[in-house]
């Protein structure tokens, strides 16, 4: 459990967010009709492109990633004959004529194309290797004076006491032990690994600091426990991503070596990726806990929320919760060292999965 749950965008009361979700799923509902109705376009920029391209089209913000080779260009629509910037892998910039919206379809310019198809190629030749995942944070939540989340089940007759913070950090420790003997080339780093106090800023800058050639990754797994005290009977486990409408500062402005005005459009983009790889994330690790858990204790699935740590960290990353502290049946659970052990095997394998699709010859594909 985390208690700060700060929202960016202050949503006034109920039906705005109703509102909102309509008008978002409205315009989903439109774009993905109008890209079936007019699939040739599309084909033919994929076909001139290469065999592996695939393409992701996001209807609320207008913007597109074309994926190829491992290699991807994002782009935003303008008006039509205006030119306009391409981010090339998430880091650099391109100038070319922009995909537009014409009668509710969106249309490529020939020379978008032929920039796109030149940039990827140029990228394949001066392919630096694989892109690969680097290093890995584990960040047990909570620690020290903050116990997280408190339960007491009665286990054999007798009143126990189980804190979050205890369940985060052996979970997370095994699952470093594990990382760090699959992956001897690569950081596996721990934002806490004793019973310390660590403030949410502390665990975020660790994480931002650590340095990254340009074909690396990091990713970041926070670890906790749920807790619904005036729900006894909620439980179950659930992996958290951050949603694709918070905004978030990626491309630093004053080191930025480019026009100002595109870098809210160029973040908009990173931000994108970033929401595509944690949620891939998300669900390769789900996919394990559903695996090993099986029907001890019932999935909650996929969430998004604007937790502190994951929006705060500028790499794909997750949260987890294991189960439900205040839950009579997963407080037991989460006492036992087999049950709470399952986790920290399903953690790895989910991460392993993750970083073999991300790592794979070829590339990764955030669409497979
Ligand atoms: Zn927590």
């Amino acid at each position: 459990m985390l208690w700060i749950k700060p929202r960016l965008t202050p949503y006034k009361n109920k039906r705005a967010i109703m509102k909102r979700k309509l008008i978002v799923s409205l315009i989903y509902v439109v774009f993905t009709m109008n890209l079936q109705a007019d699939p040739l376009l599309l084909e033919d920029v994929l076909k001139r492109i290469g065999r592996t391209s695939e393409f992701q089209w996001e209807p609320f913000l207008q913007t597109g990633v074309v994926y190829d080779r491992g290699h991807f260009v994002s782009f935003y629509t303008g008006k039509k004959g205006e030119t306009g910037v391409l981010l090339v892998d998430g880091y650099h910039i391109i100038e070319a004529p922009l995909p537009y919206i014409e009668k509710s379809v969106v249309k490529f310019p020939e020379a978008f194309v032929a920039s796109v198809e030149k940039a990827i190629n140029e990228e394949v030749k001066n392919d630096v290797g694989l892109f690969r995942i680097a290093a890995i944070i584990i960040d047990p939540g909570h620690g020290g004076k903050d116990t997280g989340a408190i339960g007491t089940p009665t286990i054999n007759g007798k009143k126990t006491t189980i804190q979050e913070k205890d369940v985060a950090l052996k979970v997370s420790k095994d699952l470093y032990a594990q990382l760090v003997k699959a992956f001897p080339n690569k950081q596996v780093l721990m934002t806490r690994n004793n019973d310390s106090t660590v403030s949410l800023e502390e665990r975020v800058s660790f994480a931002n600091v650590v340095n990254l050639a340009q074909n690396e990754a990091i990713i970041f797994v926070s670890v906790h426990c749920n807790a619904a005290p005036y729900k006894a009977n909620a439980r179950g486990y659930e992996v958290w991503y951050l949603p694709p409408d918070v905004r978030r500062s990626l491309i630093n402005k004053s080191t930025f070596d480019g026009p100002v005005e595109v870098v809210p459009i160029l973040n908009s983009m990173k931000e994108e990726e970033f929401t595509i790889e944690s949620r891939l994330l998300a669900s390769s690790i789900l996919k394990r806990f559903d695996e090993v858990i099986g029907k001890s204790s019932p999935s909650r699935g996929i969430k998004e929320e604007e937790w502190y740590v994951v929006k705060k960290a500028n790499m794909p990353s997750v949260l987890v919760e294991l189960g439900f502290i205040t839950n009579a049946s997963d407080a037991k659970l989460l006492t036992d060292s087999a049950y709470v052990k399952n986790f920290s095997n399903a953690l790895f394998k989910g991460i392993s999965d993750f970083i073999a699709d991300y790592e794979q010859p070829g590339g990764f594909n955030p669409l497979h």
